[in-house]
């Protein structure tokens, strides 16, 4: 057979720790035998991020906004103990922090589904995308123990030396205070990214937040949205048949719970924290969950939710056999090789990222699995693989379906 071409660069985003290993694996077993891959790499593993200053995350993120599609591989992201384990110069901030403000991006995230391995909410027959707005809020707040008897306020001078005052509480003994704040640029930036997100899917989206009790905050937020809906996405959502709604949060998570899934959820930045965690284990297992950030104006990088497996890797590295879960990061892959695809024209990469995730699912299906889904299957009789092996089942159904 001959291999596929590729017209145009995937930018490719080498890491760290076991998923390093899984991301040669998948690339030696089933991408080059089949595809003549047209990357451009950049190794975002933590060697390489300490030896360049981590300027190498800056031209991961700008060759994206150059080519419009990225696959990354899990990252470290620096605490003390990596400090010391890696002699770093010093702890850089999290790669897919800084990939995210450069590309001023949205990330998605939407479970695998497979036969054999079943939501815990049995209704969900389709895949419920959650997107979190990862701007602000909480997340950038400024915290005050208040002491004792006092009184807070909330103070805004504007430029023009005008000042705005109110009263927030007035304490009569100690307690808790916190300020926090959004932008409109932030929230329309966000909306944009959500509405182009749901209509690449074709899914219907869905927001909410707490503008009843928020009605000056949250209540922006719900204006944003309708505006930007309005004046740039109604037209396109109606040709598509699809539905953009606004509900109360509290609405949103009992409608989740009742409905089939397959819609995408656009939360704040909390609740989209908070939801997403729900939504992962309640659909199986963070192996089998993939993430995709897209930009405002339509760059995509894909990836698995999860990290780098660490505990795996110093089992690999003691030469002890793992049964690491690729799946997630073979979407990756099979998510942006299909927009590669998309925007290049390229069918038969296209159909290839098909063919592959079938492969994927169907290897699940007949009962060949990694520990951690065969310890939550509902299938009987199932082989538990190694991490090598499971890639191996996949490539020998790939080939079939070649
Ligand atoms: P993790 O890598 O997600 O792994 C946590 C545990 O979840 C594993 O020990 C394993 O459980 C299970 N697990 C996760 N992915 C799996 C897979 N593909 N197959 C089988 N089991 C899997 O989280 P972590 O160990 O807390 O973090 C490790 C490093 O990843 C950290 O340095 C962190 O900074 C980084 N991280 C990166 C990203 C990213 O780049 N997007 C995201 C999160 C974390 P068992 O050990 O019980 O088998
Ligand atoms: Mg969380």
């Amino acid at each position: 057979m001959e291999k596929i071409r590729m017209t145009t660069p995937l930018v490719e985003i080498d890491g760290d720790e076991m998923t390093r290993i899984l991301w040669q694996m998948i690339k030696d077993e089933l991408l080059t035998p089949y595809i003549d891959l047209n990357t451009e790499y950049y190794d975002l593993g933590l060697p390489k991020r300490d030896e360049t200053d981590d300027q190498i995350t800056v031209d991961a993120a700008n060759a994206i906004r150059k080519y419009g599609v990225g696959v990354k591989c899990a990252t470290i992201t620096p605490n003390a103990a990596r400090m010391d384990e890696y002699h770093l110069k010093k702890m850089y901030k999290s790669p897919n922090g800084t990939l995210r403000a450069i590309l001023d991006g949205t990330v998605f995230r939407t479970p695998i589904l497979c036969e054999g391995i079943s939501p815990v909410v049995s209704r969900w027959q389709k895949p419920i995308t959650i997107a979190r707005h990862a701007y602000g809020d909480v997340y950038k707040n400024t915290e005050f123990r208040v002491p004792g008897k006092g009184t807070a306020k909330l103070v805004f001078e504007s430029e023009d030396g005008t000042v705005s005052e109110q009263t927030i509480f007035a304490f009569e003994g100690p307690g808790v205070l916190q300020g926090t704040y959004n932008l409109d640029s932030s929230i329309t930036s966000f909306a944009r990214s959500c509405f182009s997100y749901a209509l690449s899917v074709r899914q219907d989206l869905w927001f909410s937040s707490k503008d009843t009790i928020s009605k000056t905050y949250d209540g922006q937020f719900k204006e944003i949205f309708q505006t930007v809906y309005d004046n740039e996405y109604k037209a396109q959502f109606e040709a598509e048949g699809l539905t953009y709604f606004y509900t109360l949060i509290d609405d949103a998570v009992a409608r989740v719970m009742r409905s089939q899934g397959g819609f995408v959820w656009a939360c704040k930045n909390y609740d989209g924290d908070v939801f997403s965690d729900m939504l992962s284990s309640a659909f199986g297992s963070l192996a089998m969950m993939t993430s995709v950030l897209v930009s405002q104006d339509g760059c995509y990088e894909y990836e698995a939710a999860h990290g780098t497996v660490q505990r795996h890797y110093y089992k690999h590295l003691k030469g002890e056999e793992t049964s690491t879960n690729s799946v997630a990061t073979i979407f990756a892959w099979t998510g942006a090789l299909r927009k590669r695809g998309e925007l290049d024209g390229n069918s038969d990469l296209m159909a290839f990222a098909d063919k592959l995730e079938a492969a994927t699912l169907d290897t699940i299906a007949s009962g060949t699995m990694t520990g951690d889904l065969a310890a939550i299957t509902t299938l009987e009789n199932v082989t538990k693989v190694n991490s090598l092996d499971f890639i191996r089942a996949i490539r020998e159904k790939l080939e079939a379906s070649l």
